[in-house]
């Protein structure tokens, strides 16, 4: 083993949680060390999750906007899809973004370690280098940015034609009936890049509707486009049982009222669920402590139960999100760096970047019903938007949840073309302490979508100009 590395900070993993940590340290002034096994820093989201995903959804929506022009008075004819030159795009999109993370790693000279780190003690980890050997690192502080795997369910077969999103990113095969189980973030994105390549998509989802916890509101627009999509979404279901047979794979499904019933695929997408990468870290020896779920304890600081180790993003607990990680990585090196800071965000986006994409932050109407909070909600349909009729775009809703005494907006929710982007305004809106009001007060541009949002906050408050409903 080469001589020990002696450090103020040692980031492991290179993530959405890890690398802008490790960038904030740098900038602050600190010495820091960052391990992990890609060549550059990105991890799953830039190399396996969010960044591929999003440009195989773009080609999806160019697909698909080619097909409908006809309705506009514009004839594409049927798009022709190159898969070398897509997959080829994607990875290059990847590797431009995984790229300047490397150069940005450099420029201010953060040691970057390539490898798998253990932790040895409470002070001290030992890399398993991806050159082979080994490196011990002695730390002052550390940050577990570790990330998560997809949940893998035990009854499946281990067959090449049952796929997680890595192998679904990959884009290898075109199967011609695909079954997607999970009718969560990541089965709804994929399938419907899958379905718009021209596969034959089957959603199976266990709970009674696709995204669930996400409000109905949001989904009903997102939901009557998948029935359109995909061949079959059977709701309430589970699958009992996976057998390879032959070239195809037979699936025995169970619903909620007991029926059972056999259907053959060619391939399966398991998308039920992440799981926090918490295991084979040697984290007992370090002092960490996990949760029954297998995420780290931690408090408001993120620090875990060993007093010189922080964690953040998905091994640190729900939600799994990137944005999530990279503010919790800010926090634990303000808190390493001697400042008094807590993690404390009021809202948190979530965003599925479906078509329609849907996107929440605060309070789901439900949430604050069951929280016990007197609410008033403001629903505004996009049928009633200039905007969007401009777009061709109707099939949206923006929603404002607000408490009923003092205006305050509790929670944002939007369906529709670009509510990615939109609920930006909501997230500012919580974190400020905005009212309703405030929201309908501010002047929104026209025409533009984010006018949505004001009118839905009109609604909170009474009517709205472009809905009238009789009181
Ligand atoms: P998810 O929790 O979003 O959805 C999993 C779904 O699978 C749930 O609806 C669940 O009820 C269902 N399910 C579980 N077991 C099942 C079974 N045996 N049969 C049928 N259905 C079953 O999880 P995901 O889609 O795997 O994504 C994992 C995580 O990754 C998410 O929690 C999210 O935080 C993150 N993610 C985020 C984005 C984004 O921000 N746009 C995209 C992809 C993933």
């Amino acid at each position: 083993m080469a001589d020990s590395i002696k450090t103020p900070l040692l980031v492991v993993g290179a993530g959405p949680g890890g690398y802008p940590a490790a960038f904030h340290a740098a900038d602050l002034g600190m010495e820091v060390v960052l391990v992990d096994r890609d060549p550059n820093p990105g991890g799953v989201c830039l190399y396996r999750g969010c960044i591929p995903s999003k440009a195989l959804l773009h080609a999806a929506q160019v697909i698909h906007e080619a097909r409908t022009a006809e309705k506009l008075g514009i004839t594409f004819g049927e798009p022709e899809i190159d898969f070398d030159k897509l997959r080829a795009w994607k990875d290059s999109v990847v590797e431009k973004l995984t790229s300047g993370l490397g150069g940005l790693t450099k420029q201010r000279k953060i040691r970057y370690v390539r490898g798998t780190a253990r932790f040895a003690g409470p002070d001290r980890a030992i890399v398993a280098l991806t050159d082979g050997g080994e490196q011990e690192i002695v730390f002052e502080n550390a940050i577990l940015a570790t990330g998560s795997e997809p949940t893998r369910l035990p009854f499946l077969p281990d067959s090449s034609r049952v796929m997680d999103s890595t192998g679904a990113l990959a884009l290898d095969h075109l199967p011609k009936r695909l079954l997607v189980m999970g009718g969560g973030y990541i089965g709804l994105e994929l399938g419907q890049v899958y379905a718009t390549l021209g596969c034959t998509v089957t959603v199976v989802e266990m709970k009674p509707s696709l995204l669930p916890g996400a409000d109905p509101d949001l989904v009903k627009p997102l939901a009557k486009v998948c029935t359109t999509q995909f061949h079959k979404i059977l709701l309430d279901t589970s699958v009992t049982a996976v057998t390879e047979k032959g070239d195809q794979l037979t699936v025995a499904f169970r619903d909620t009222a007991g029926k059972t019933f056999e259907e053959a695929f060619d391939r399966v997408l398991v998308a039920v669920g992440r799981r926090p990468v918490s295991k084979g870290l040697g984290l007992e020896q370090a002092g960490v402590q996990l949760t029954a779920q297998g995420f780290a304890q931690i408090d408001e600081a993120r620090r875990t139960t060993s007093e010189r180790i922080y964690a953040v993003g998905d091994i640190a607990g729900q939600p799994m999100l990137a944005h999530k990680a990279t503010h919790e990585g800010r926090c634990a090196v303000e808190a390493i760096h001697g400042k008094k800071h807590i993690y404390d965000p009021r809202a948190i986006p979530a965003v599925v970047f479906t078509d329609p994409e849907i996107a929440w932050c605060g309070l789901t109407e439900d949430e604050a019903r069951r929280g016990g909070r007197r609410i008033r909600v403001g629903l505004f349909p996009w049928q009633a938007s200039g905007r969007a009729a401009t777009l061709d775009r109707p099939d949206g809703v923006s929603k404002i949840v607000a408490d009923a005494e003092t205006g305050l907006v509790l929670g944002v929710g939007v369906a529709g073309y670009g509510a990615g982007e939109l609920i930006g305004e909501g997230v500012v809106a919580i974190e400020m302490g905005a009212t309703a009001e405030d929201l309908a007060l501010s002047i929104h541009a026209h025409p533009s979508l984010s006018e949505t949002i004001m009118e839905a906050a009109e609604r909170v408050m009474g009517q709205s100009t472009h809905y009238f409903q009789r009181m």
